[in-house]
C-alpha cells in the first residue's frame, strides 16, 4: 500500500486526486490550513465515510509557512508520494496581494523541496506548476521548452517555483516533477474563477434568480480542461520512471464568450442578454493565447484530455443547477 501526502488537499485539484488514490488503495494523508474550514466542503463525502476517514484519509493541520510542523508531518507519515497543490492560485487576486502570493506559493515550494532533500528516505515530489509561467509567450501552443515571461504576481510565483523543482530534480537528484497545468475547471472549481462564476449565473439567472452577471474582459483565451482528468496525469508522472516536467492540457484554447456562449446554451439563454462588465473585473496586465501541447503528455504518458468546451461548460451548468434545485426542495 503505497503512502500519498496532499498539500492543498482541500482545493479542486486536491478533492479530485484524493478520490483517484483512495481509488487506488493509497493510504492519503492531506495538509489543511487552520483557517480553510469552508473549502473543506469538497470532500465532505469522505469524512462522512467510516470505512475511510481516519482510516485511509487522515487530515493534518499547518500552514505551509511553518517548515516544522511541515517537517514533523512528512517524518510521521513517511509518504512514497507528496502532491504539492497548495497556494494561492487566483490570479486575479495575486495583484491585490502579492507578498502572500510569493509567500505560499514560491516560497512554500522551495521549503518543501528542502524538507524533501533533508529527508533519508525521499519521496517522490509533484508541483501543480501553471500555463501563468509562460505569461506572453512569442509561440502558440507552448510546450516544455517554451521560455517562461511570466506577466502576473502569480505567474512570477509560479515560474520561480518550477525552476526551482527542475534545480532540485537536476542538482540534488530528488524525483521532482512540474505538471505545467493550462486551467482547469469543474463542479468543483471556485466561484471566484470566470467558469464556474458564469456556470453559476446562467444556471441561476435560468431559475429567474437573478438577471445578469457582471464580468470583467471578454477576450481573454484560455486553454480549459475538465480537472478530474487532470490529476489522473499528476498520478502518472509520479509512477513513470523517469522524474520530468510536462504541460497538461488540451491543446485547444476558446475566448471568454465562447465559455459564455456554452453556457448560457445550456440553459436555452442569449449570453449577449445577462452580461455587463465592470472595471472591477479587469486586470492590470494579462496573458496572451495561453494554449498547450500535451503531445508530450500523450506520448510518454498515454495522457489525453478528453472533455473540452462545449461540454465542460454543459456538465458544470447541469451540475449548478442541481444544487440550485437540490436547495430549493
Ligand atoms: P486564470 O486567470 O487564467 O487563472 O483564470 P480566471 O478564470 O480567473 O480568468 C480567466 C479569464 O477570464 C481571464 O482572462 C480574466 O481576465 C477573464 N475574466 C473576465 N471576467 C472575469 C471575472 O469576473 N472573474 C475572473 N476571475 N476572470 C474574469
Amino acid at each position: 500500500m503505497k503512502t500519498a501526502l496532499i498539500t492543498g488537499i482541500t482545493g479542486q485539484d486536491g478533492s479530485y486526486l484524493t478520490e483517484l488514490l483512495i481509488s487506488k488503495g493509497y493510504l492519503v494523508h492531506g495538509i489543511v490550513r487552520r483557517s480553510s474550514t469552508t473549502a473543506r466542503a469538497r470532500l465532505d463525502h469522505l469524512f462522512h465515510r467510516e470505512d475511510i476517514y481516519n482510516k485511509q484519509l487522515f487530515l493534518h493541520y499547518a500552514d505551509l509557512a511553518d517548515t516544522t510542523t511541515i517537517r514533523r508531518i512528512m517524518l510521521k507519515c513517511v509518504p512514497d508520494e507528496v502532491y504539492h497543490l497548495a497556494g494561492q492560485s487566483h490570479v486575479g487576486a495575486s495583484f491585490e496581494i502579492p507578498e502572500t502570493t510569493c509567500e505560499f506559493t514560491a516560497m512554500g515550494t522551495l521549503r518543501l523541496l528542502e524538507i524533501i532533500r533533508d529527508l533519508e528516505r525521499k519521496p517522490k515530489f509533484l508541483h501543480i506548476s501553471s500555463s501563468e509561467i509562460f505569461g506572453r509567450p512569442d509561440q502558440a501552443p507552448q510546450n516544455e521548452q517554451t521560455p517562461m515571461r511570466p506577466v502576473t504576481p502569480y505567474g512570477i510565483a509560479k515560474a520561480f517555483a518550477t525552476q526551482m523543482v527542475t534545480l532540485y530534480r537536476e542538482s540534488f537528484g530528488l524525483f521532482a516533477c512540474n505538471a505545467i497545468c493550462y486551467n482547469h475547471e469543474s463542479p468543483l472549481r471556485g466561484e471566484s474563477f470566470v467558469t464556474r462564476k458564469i456556470t453559476r449565473a446562467a444556471a441561476a439567472i435560468s431559475r429567474g434568480l437573478q438577471d445578469s452577471v457582471s464580468l470583467g474582459s471578454l477576450d481573454g483565451r484560455r486553454d480549459w480542461g475538465y480537472a478530474a482528468e487532470y490529476v489522473e496525469v499528476m498520478w502518472r508522472m509520479l509512477q513513470h520512471e523517469q522524474a520530468d516536467d510536462f504541460v497538461v492540457a488540451t491543446g485547444s484554447d476558446f475566448s471568454v464568450k465562447d465559455f459564455l456562449s456554452a453556457s448560457f446554451r445550456t440553459v436555452g439563454l442569449d449570453w449577449k442578454n445577462h452580461v455587463t462588465q465592470d472595471p472591477r473585473y479587469m486586470r492590470p496586465s494579462e496573458g496572451t493565447r495561453l494554449v498547450g501541447d500535451p503531445g508530450k503528455a500523450e506520448r510518454v504518458l498515454g495522457w489525453k484530455a478528453k472533455t473540452t468546451l462545449p461540454k465542460l461548460a454543459e456538465l458544470m451548468v447541469q451540475a449548478d443547477l442541481e444544487k440550485l434545485d437540490r436547495v430549493a426542495v
